[in-house]
């Protein structure tokens, strides 16, 4: 195969072009998983799958009001291309942001994104080179690993517990990766109330984690989209605000506002920033600058701490209703009692296969994320991401009695 992917990966032989295509095209094959996803949005299923923000708990003038006023004020420069690095005004407010995790940063070394998605293929098209390694935890964000893989790195993923990151394993998997030879870029890490373990990394390992990776030249990618979003007591303190040369820090407005506007943001070491935002103009020219002008709204004249205080108890109560339902439904289940965020990780007995289950959920009207998608391996085969993010408590406890239904009879199979 001259592309390096075989016919079954990129779904089709079909395709005229299929010669054609770069080599690192060959992660970027739609999954059977995916197929199953497009039945699984139908309403009458309950979707457990996704990672969607409840944003209909917004206030229903948010969009309106401050789009006639950005009009009104802003027109021009709203509608207008504008900095590679995002508008001074609304970085600003993301020192504001940061400010709540403990970092402290200047204006300058704010890079706004299209989304931290974006900002993930902008760091990763800084530094890998095809056959570099990316560390990561396992499992790890999947459409990170899409974005890893699409840039040819090789991901190697660092165990971890109910606490995070372990960092022993850390130090074990660097020297293994070293001993043949192979160049390691990054660690890339979601510290708090991961995507999709739902675990927080303890303080102290935070502490050593920076120290082993700053004692191997590592950089830390440290990946924050949900700190903000605790359900009781904030987690530990970013990892930024203890290093900055050796931390990207990623954050965005996906989850404590609304994913549409496709905004997000990296913190870099200096000369990391500077090439950030040379790859962000050439990617993109400027991130969009109405979105940019629509949320310096919404920061300045609406109560964001109070919105991020209502996120936060909707998405607790759906947590707690996803936790009993399990207790009730799924007592023969393992699973992670995350205190922030989406995501839940379950873990199956071991003879059961979450991928090879999903066509049966689907049946029964339920839908879930196979362990499978979170691993670069092939582990996770027993294990499951159930999001509770979305779904009203009562769908929340529909769907774990559905998947008990269908896990029940794989069990007796
Ligand atoms: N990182 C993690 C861990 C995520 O869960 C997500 C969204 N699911 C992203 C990055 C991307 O978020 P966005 O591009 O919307 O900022």
């Amino acid at each position: 195969m001259s592309n390096g992917h075989s016919p079954s990966e990129s779904g089709t032989n079909l395709d005229p072009w299929y010669d054609l295509y770069a080599d690192r095209t060959a992660g970027l094959s739609a999954s059977e998983v995916r197929a199953l996803f497009a039945v699984a949005s139908r309403p009458e299923v309950v979707s457990l799958a996704g990672g969607m923000p409840f944003v209909s708990a917004l206030p229903t003038d948010l969009v309106g009001g401050a789009f006639e006023r950005v009009m009104r004020e802003e027109g021009p420069q709203a509608l207008q291309y504008g900095s590679g690095q995002g508008i001074p005004q609304l970085r600003e407010h993301i020192l504001d942001i940061m400010a709540l995790e403990g970092i402290r940063a200047s204006v300058d070394d704010v890079v706004v994104t299209t989304g931290s998605q974006h900002a993930l293929e902008l760091v990763t098209k800084l530094f890998i080179n095809p056959g570099d390694v990316v560390l990561a935890e396992g499992p790890s964000y999947v459409t990170a690993m899409v974005v890893f893989k699409s840039f040819q790195a090789e991901v190697e993923h660092v165990l971890m517990d109910e606490h995070g990151l372990i960092p022993e394993a850390l130090r074990q998997r660097i020297a293994e990766v070293k001993a043949q030879g192979r160049t390691i870029k990054f660690l890339y890490t979601i510290p708090s109330f991961s995507n999709p373990a739902g675990v927080t990394l303890t303080w102290e390992r935070r502490l050593e984690i920076l120290e082993i990776c700053r004692a191997n030249d590592i950089l830390v990618l440290e990946d924050d989209p949900y700190g903000l979003l605790y359900f009781d007591s904030p987690p530990p303190q970013a990892m930024r605000s203890v290093e900055e040369e050796g931390v990207i820090y990623l954050g965005t407005f996906s989850k404590t506002l609304a994913p549409g506007f496709r905004v997000g943001w990296a913190l870099a070491p200096h000369a990391i920033r500077e090439k950030l935002i040379l790859a962000n103009e050439a990617a993109v020219l400027s991130p969009s600058s109405f979105s940019q002008y629509m949320i310096t709204e919404y920061l300045n004249t609406a109560d964001w701490r109070g919105q991020i205080d209502t996120f936060r108890g909707i998405y607790r109560e759906r947590r707690d209703a996803m936790l009993s339902a399990l207790d009730e439904y799924l007592p023969q289940l393992s699973w992670t009692v995350p205190n922030g965020g989406f995501y839940i990780w379950a873990t199956l007995p071991d003879h059961l296969d979450s991928k090879a289950m999903l066509p049966r959920a689907v049946r029964e009207l339920v839908a879930y994320t196979p362990g499978t998608a979170f691993y670069a391996d092939g582990n996770g085969r027993n294990n499951m991401r159930l999001s509770f993010c979305y779904p009203t408590p009562e769908f929340i406890r529909e769907g774990i009695r559905r998947l008990s239904v269908v896990i029940n009879g794989e069990m007796d199979l």
